[in-house]
Formats: C-alpha cells, structure tokens, sequence
C-alpha cells in the first residue's frame, strides 16, 4: 500500500532541531508529524528515526537518519517485511573535512598551540616535531561514500593515498588498493591511518595491539566512523609505550567518552564528540534524501540506501 503518514520519531533531536526538520517537508504529498514512543504504526506509515524501536516493524518503511544502523537489528525488519534505509551518501563533506583537519592539526600543531594559547603560553614546538601532510601517506579504510571523500581530500593536499576495500575497483585519488585480509601491508607504512568503515562483525576490533605494534611509531589513527572498530584498551597502551603518535578520534566505546578515560590526557590525541557529520543544514541533507525515498516509495521504484 501507499504511505499516508511520515512520522518524524522525536529522537532525532541527538543530530538535528525536530521542529525544523518536520518543517522541512512542507512540501511533500504526505503529512508528517512528530512522534514519541509507543506509538502504534501501519503499514502506510514511515518513520524517519535515530534510534530502533520494536513498534516500528508494523510500519512500511523505516529511515534511519545514521549512515551507520548498526543498532537496527536488520534481520528482524527482513522478517517482518518492513523496508529499512540508511543516511549513506551525505556525510562526505562533513566527515571528509573533520578527518583532514584533524591530520592537519596533528601535522602542524594547531592543538598544541591552542593548549597553550589557554595558558597565555608562547610554546614554540622541538624542532622535529612539525611537518607537512604533503607527501605523507594515508591509508583510508574502507572506501565509501566517506572514504572516498577524504581519499579525494588527502589527494587535493598532494598526500600519497591507499585504500583498503572488498572490491578492488579503482577509485579517484587512491594509488594502490588492498583487500581486508591484506590490512596489515596497507597500514605498515602509513602516517596515517583512517577509519571509514561501518561498525560490522568483521570490522570490530580491526585494530588492536597486533596493529599498532606495526604501525610507524609516527604514525596516527583518525577514527570518524565507529568507536568499537579500535580497541580502545590497546590504543591507550599504543599511546603510552610510543608506538604510534597520536589520533585524531570523533568516535568511541563509550560515547559520551567517560570523565575517567585515560584517552582525554594524551597532548597528541584530539577528541570531538561525535560530531563530525554536524552542519547548519544537516536537517535539509537529511530531508531531500527522505523526501526522494517518499518519491520512490509512491512510484514503486527501488528505495535509496535500502539496507533491509
Ligand atoms: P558507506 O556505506 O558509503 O561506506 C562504507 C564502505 O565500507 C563501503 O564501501 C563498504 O563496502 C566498505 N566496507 C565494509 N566492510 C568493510 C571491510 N571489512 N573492509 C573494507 N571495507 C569495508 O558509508 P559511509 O557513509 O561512508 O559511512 C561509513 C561509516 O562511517 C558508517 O557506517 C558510520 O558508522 C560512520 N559514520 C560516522 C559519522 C560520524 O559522525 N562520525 C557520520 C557518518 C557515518
């Protein structure tokens, strides 16, 4: 059956103002209107949502507003028939730029001085410390929508970039392509290694104390796609016996990052708070791309990003 009803679950607010996102789609063919938990759905409903909930598998069709749903238990939407989609294909400016300026910042210091600028601290650098992104490589981990955003932006810098991928197609900016099960020749002699996988079975823990051990002890990690992905005990340990440099981290085990964790103490560790996707018009982003799948959805084509 058609859609009759978008619903705009109220979780949402973690990323974006719901009233503002509602208001988004005045144009569309379709009421919506906010909802809280324990609503009851149809299958003319949609629901656009940050977080799953078990009253959703009644609707027709539910979007997650993430590009990564791993907290969507994916078989249980297959099961009950109810169609699933991601936020894919939007993040690549935002996170592409967090990520190249956290390898800015790591290379030229900007953290560093701003420590000391709350000291009122004039702090001039080791001589060897600083250097340029310029000829360093970069291996990027996976190659999506992200990856490929930042490959292209670490190209744009005159970085030598890699990749690690499933397929080995080429793709613009990256030199050379390794399969997952080659990681460790792809990361061996990175100064930076950069995390834009989704979080999955197979990518849980991807770098852990065999990694680090040999990486460059120059080397840095930029996570921007899931905390779980690095153990995060063994990035601590990495850290304090000087076998990489640093990271640049937006993403965590636990998420807030807790008060107590060792991580916050590092001079060579930059911490944002999950932010990387945040825009003025991340509402807007998110809204086209639900406003298309409506569109799909009432024309029976192939929905956008369907992941379930
Ligand atoms: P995407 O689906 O476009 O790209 C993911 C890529 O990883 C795909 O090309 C996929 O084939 C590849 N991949 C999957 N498993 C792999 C493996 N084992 N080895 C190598 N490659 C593998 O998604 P995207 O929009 O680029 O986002 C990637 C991830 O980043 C999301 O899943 C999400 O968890 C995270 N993310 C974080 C933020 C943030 O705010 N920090 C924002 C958006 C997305």
């Amino acid at each position: 059956p058609d859609l009759d009803q978008l619903y705009v679950h109220e979780s949402v607010e973690n990323v974006i103002p719901k009233e503002a996102f509602v208001d988004a789609f005045d144009d569309l063919s379709i009421p919506t209107a906010l909802v809280g938990d324990g609503h009851e759905f149809g299958r003319t409903d949609a629901i656009a949502t940050y977080v799953p909930r078990p009253e959703f598998l009644d609707a027709g069709w539910v979007h997650c507003i993430r590009a990564g749903y791993d907290e969507f238990d994916t078989e249980a939407y297959e099961d009950a028939g109810v169609r699933l989609t991601n936020s894919t294909g939007i993040h690549g400016s935002t996170v592409g730029e967090l990520a190249l300026s956290f390898m800015l910042s790591l290379a030229r210091l900007d953290h560093r001085y701003r420590d000391h600028q709350n000291q009122r601290t004039w702090w001039e650098p080791p001589y060897d410390r600083p250097f340029t992104i310029e000829n360093e490589r970069a291996c990027v981990v996976g190659l999506g929508t992200i990856g490929k955003a930042i490959a292209t932006r670490c190209d744009a810098m005159g970085m030598e970039v890699v990749g690690v991928r499933r397929s080995d197609e080429p793709v613009p900016g990256v030199s050379d392509i390794f399969s997952p099960d080659e990681l460790h020749e792809a990361i061996e002699d990175a100064r930076f290694v950069v995390l834009t996988v989704p979080h999955t079975p197979e990518t849980d823990g991807m770098l852990s104390d065999e990694e680090f051990e040999l990486m460059r002890d120059d080397a840095y990690v930029i996570n921007v796609a899931r905390g779980p992905i690095v153990d995060e005990d063994a990035l601590v340990d990495a850290l304090e016996d000087d076998e990489i440099a640093g990271a640049g981290l937006d993403v965590f085990e636990t998420e807030p990052l807790p008060e107590a964790s060792p991580l916050w103490d590092f001079d060579e560790v930059i911490i944002s708070p999950h932010k990387a996707s945040a825009t003025n018009r991340y509402h807007l982003d998110l809204a086209d791309l639900v406003m298309e799948n409506v569109h799909r959805y009432q024309s029976g084509d192939l929905l956008k990003n369907r992941v379930a």
